[in-house]
C-alpha cells in the first residue's frame, strides 16, 4: 500500500460550518494526538487550533497539493475527549459552530494565541509562570484540607439529606429557598461532602464582580481549596486554574465561577451549585455561543456524571416546569434562618398621589415620612428606580420632539454631573445643548428622574443624612463603588439609592425599608417574560427588607397599583401563587416553558435589505413541517449601534422532533445567508430571555 501521510481535522476558533483539515507533516506525527493543540495557517493568518481527528487518508474531493500542513504543535496540555464531546453538545444545542464553543472555552486564557501573531514567546513565558504557581499552589494546599463544616438549623440539614437523596436517585434539584434562610450554607455542606469524596466542585454565581461577600464567605470555610474563574481574569491566573484542574493529583478544587466556568476542563467533576439560577446574567447575549449558563451546567453535569443543585429565592418558571414534569426534585426553605418575617408591603398609587399634590418631586409624603421615621432610629433604607443618568429622556417643550441616539432608536438620556447626553446601548455621548435639532428652539428640557436625580431630591429633602448612589455610572470606578457598598453594609450610610445592581447577592443587616420608585417602568408589553423578570425582581428586594429583630417594609410607588405583579406582593402571596397563575398563561398560549423558542435575529446596515432577508427567511421557514413562527418583525429598539434589526419568534414543541426541526431552521438559515450573499448579518437565539 501506497503511504500517503497523516491527515488532521482542526477546530478552529471560528464560525466554520465545518471542521478544516491539513496534513501532519513527518516531523511531527509523533507528537500530535487527538486534542493536541496545534498551529495552522488560513486565509494568510495563523490561529491556534485543536485537533479533532486524525485519518490516515486524504480528506475526499480536495486536492492532496490545496491541503495545507500543520505549522506547529503547541506544548499545551491536549483537550480531552470529553471537553470535545461536550463543546458539541453545547453547539448542537445553541445551533452555533464547536469553533465558536472553543473560542468560548478558551478565550482569554489561551485567547492572545489564538489570534496567533508568532506570540510563541509571550506563550511559553507564561506557561513557565502558570507552571510555578500551580507548584506553589500545591505545596501551600498540602495537608491543608480541613473544611470549615457549618453547624446547620434542623430545616438545613433535612435540606441537605433530602438532596443528597435525591442525587442517589440521579436526579437533580431546586433548592427554592427564601432570601436569608441559608441556601448558601446547604451549598456549602454539600460541596464538602463531595470534596471529601475526592471530587471537584463547580459554585457558579450570575456575578462575581457582585459577590464579594460570597467569596469572603467561601474563602473562610475552603481556604486554598477553593479558585475564583471569571471573564475578567488575567491569562496567566486563567491558565492556572486551567491547569490545577487538568492535573488534581493534590486535594480536590472548588471553583467559584460565572458562566463561562462551564468550559473549564473538569475530570472529576462531583457537583454543580447553580445559585440564583433565574438571574438572567447566566444569559450571553453575544457572541455565539449564545448559551445560558444554567443549562449548560445541566447539560455538563449529564455528560460528566456529576450531580446538579439549582437554587433561587425565586425560581424561573423554566426552573418549575422541571420539578412539575418530575426532572428535578424541589426542596424547599420556606423560613428565614433568623426566622423574622417577610417585610409588610405598601403600594402607593401615585396617580392619586399627585391629584392629591402628595408629593414631594418623585417621592409621595408616604415614603417621605417612612424615610423620616428610618433615619430617626438609625436604620437604612434602599431606594431602587431602574433607571440610571439623571433623567432619561430629553424633550422639546416647543415641538415635542424626543432626542434620539443618533446610532440607535433609543432616547438619550441627561446626565447633569458630567452635563452630558449619552445613549446607554452603542456609548454615544456628547455635551448637553438645549437647542432643538427638530425645530431649533432653545427649548430641550430633561424629563422623568433616574437614580441621579432622586438623589439630588433625597439630599435637599433629607440634608442631615448620608446618601449615596449605587448604579453602572458608579460601578465604573472600582475604588468608589466597592466604598459604597462597604460602607452602606457598615451602616454608614443611610439611604442608597441604585439600580438592578443592588438587588444582587447583599444581606444587609440594618436594612429596614426598601422604597421602589415608578415601578411602571418595570412593566411593558411586548415581552412574555416581562411579568416573571418584574415579579423576580420585585421578590429578591423584597427579601432584602429584613432585618434581624424587628419587621421591614417595602413601599412601591406606581401609576399602576392594580396591576397583578403589585397585587401579588402587597397581598403577601408567596412567589409560587404568582408562578402558578404565569405559568397557566404560558400554557394556554404555548410560550416556555411549556414550548421551546427560538429568536432568528437579522442585522443590517440598510433597512431596505433587511426586510428582503426577514421575507426570504419567513418563506424558507414555512418550508419547514410542524414549525409555527411569527415575525420578521421590528423589536423596540429596531436600530443599535446603526444597524437595523428584525427577529423572527420560532415556537417548537417539546418532542423527539425538536433536534430534526433544529437542523433544518439551521439548512433554511444557511440558505437564505448564501441566496443574500451574505450581506445579512442571520443568527439564532435559543431559550432567548
Ligand atoms: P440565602 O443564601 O438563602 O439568602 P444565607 O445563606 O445568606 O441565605 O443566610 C442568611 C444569613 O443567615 C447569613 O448571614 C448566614 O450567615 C446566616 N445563617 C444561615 N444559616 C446559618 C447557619 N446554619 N449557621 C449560622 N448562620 C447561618
Ligand atoms: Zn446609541
Amino acid at each position: 500500500m501506497e503511504y500517503i501521510g497523516m491527515y488532521a481535522n482542526i477546530i478552529l476558533p471560528l464560525k466554520l460550518a465545518y471542521t478544516m483539515s491539513y496534513s501532519i507533516p513527518g516531523p511531527l506525527e509523533r507528537g500530535i494526538r487527538k486534542g493536541s493543540w496545534v498551529t495552522v495557517t488560513m486565509h494568510f493568518r495563523r490561529y491556534l487550533g485543536i485537533v479533532e481527528d486524525i485519518s490516515y487518508s486524504a480528506p475526499e474531493g480536495i486536492a492532496p497539493s490545496r491541503i495545507k500542513p500543520i505549522d506547529t504543535v503547541e506544548p499545551i496540555a491536549a483537550v480531552s475527549y470529553m471537553e470535545i464531546e461536550f463543546w458539541k453538545t453545547v453547539a448542537e444545542y445553541y445551533m452555533c459552530t464547536v469553533g465558536e464553543v472553543f473560542k468560548a472555552a478558551y478565550s482569554g486564557s489561551f485567547s492572545k494565541q489564538i489570534e496567533y501573531l508568532a506570540a510563541q514567546k509571550e506563550l511559553k513565558g507564561e506557561e513557565g509562570a502558570a507552571d510555578r504557581l500551580i507548584r506553589e499552589e500545591r505545596e501551600n494546599r498540602r495537608g491543608k484540607t480541613e473544611w470549615h463544616m457549618p453547624v446547620l438549623s434542623d430545616m438545613q440539614a433535612e435540606a441537605v439529606r433530602n438532596t443528597e437523596k435525591a442525587f442517589a436517585a440521579g436526579r437533580s434539584v431546586l433548592l427554592n429557598g427564601v432570601t436569608g434562610s441559608g441556601k448558601t450554607e446547604v451549598y456549602i455542606t454539600l460541596a464538602i461532602h463531595k470534596l471529601l469524596e475526592g471530587k471537584q466542585v463547580l459554585y457558579m454565581a450570575p456575578e462575581i464582580a457582585m459577590s464579594k461577600q460570597l467569596c469572603g464567605r467561601l474563602k473562610n470555610v475552603f481556604g486554598e481549596s477553593l479558585m475564583i474563574f471569571h471573564s475578567r481574569q488575567t491569562s496567566a491566573r486563567k491558565k492556572q486554574i486551567f491547569n490545577a484542574l487538568k492535573n488534581d493529583s493534590g486535594s480536590p478544587h472548588i471553583i467559584l465561577g460565572t458562566r463561562s466556568a462551564v468550559f473549564l476542563p473538569f475530570e472529576n467533576l462531583g457537583l454543580v451549585i447553580v445559585d440564583e439560577e433565574h438571574d438572567s446574567s447566566y444569559k450571553q447575549e453575544d457572541p455565539a455561543p449564545r448559551y445560558n449558563g444554567r443549562d449548560t451546567a445541566l447539560m455538563l453535569a449529564r455528560q460528566l456524571g456529576a450531580n446538579v443543585i439549582l437554587g433561587s429565592a425565586t425560581p424561573s418558571l423554566e426552573s418549575f416546569f422541571n420539578v412539575r414534569c418530575g426532572k428535578f426534585a424541589e426542596v424547599r426553605l420556606p423560613e428565614k434562618y433568623y426566622g423574622e418575617k417577610e417585610p409588610e408591603i405598601e403600594i402607593v398609587d401615585t396617580i392619586r398621589a399627585r391629584h392629591l399634590h402628595d408629593m414631594k418631586g418623585s417621592f409621595s409624603n408616604r415614603l417621605v415620612n417612612e424615610i423620616a421615621f428610618c433615619i430617626k432610629n438609625h436604620e437604612q433604607v434602599l431606594v431602587f428606580r431602574s433607571r440610571r443618568s439623571y433623567s432619561p429622556v430629553i424633550q422639546c417643550s416647543g415641538c415635542g420632539e424626543v432626542l434620539k441616539c443618533p446610532n440607535c432608536n433609543v432616547n438619550l438620556s441627561y446626565h447633569k454631573y458630567s452635563e452630558t447626553v449619552s445613549c446607554h446601548y452603542c456609548g454615544y455621548s456628547a455635551h448637553f445643548n438645549p437647542v432643538c435639532p427638530s425645530c431649533g428652539a432653545e427649548a430641550l428640557v430633561p424629563k422623568g428622574a433616574g437614580t441621579e436625580k432622586l438623589e439630588e431630591e433625597l439630599k435637599s429633602l433629607f440634608p442631615e443624612a448620608a446618601i449615596e448612589r449605587f448604579d453602572a455610572d458608579v460601578f465604573r470606578n472600582k475604588t468608589r463603588s466597592d466604598a459604597i457598598l462597604k460602607d452602606f453594609a457598615s451602616g454608614k450610610t443611610d439611604i442608597l439609592v441604585g439600580t438592578q445592581m443592588i438587588t444582587k447577592g447583599f444581606d444587609f443587616e440594618n436594612l429596614a425599608l426598601v422604597a421602589v420608585i415608578s415601578g411602571d417602568s418595570l412593566l411593558s408589553f411586548q415581552d412574555f417574560r416581562n411579568d416573571e423578570r418584574a415579579t423576580e425582581l420585585l421578590y429578591q428586594l423584597r427579601g432584602r427588607a429584613g432585618r434581624r429583630k424587628t419587621r421591614g417594609k417595602m413601599l412601591v410607588q406606581t401609576d399602576h397599583s392594580s396591576h397583578p405583579v403589585f397585587k401579588s406582593l402587597s397581598e403577601g402571596s408567596p412567589f409560587e401563587t404568582r408562578i402558578e397563575d404565569m405559568m397557566t398563561e404560558r400554557s394556554m398560549f404555548n410560550y416556555p416553558p411549556c414550548s421551546r423558542m427560538i429568536r432568528i435575529i437579522s442585522r443590517d446596515e440598510y433597512e431596505g435589505r433587511l426586510l428582503r432577508t426577514g421575507k426570504a427567511l419567513a418563506d424558507a421557514l414555512s418550508d419547514i413541517r410542524g414549525i409555527a413562527f411569527t415575525g420578521p418583525v421590528a423589536p423596540e429598539r429596531n436600530r443599535l449601534k446603526n444597524l437595523y434589526i428584525s427577529e423572527i419568534w420560532i415556537k417548537l414543541q417539546r418532542t423527539p422532533l425538536l433536534r430534526q426541526q433544529k437542523a433544518q431552521i439551521a439548512s433554511a438559515m444557511e440558505s437564505v445567508r448564501k441566496q443574500l450573499d451574505f450581506k445579512t448579518d442571520i443568527f439564532p437565539d435559543v431559550d432567548p430571555l
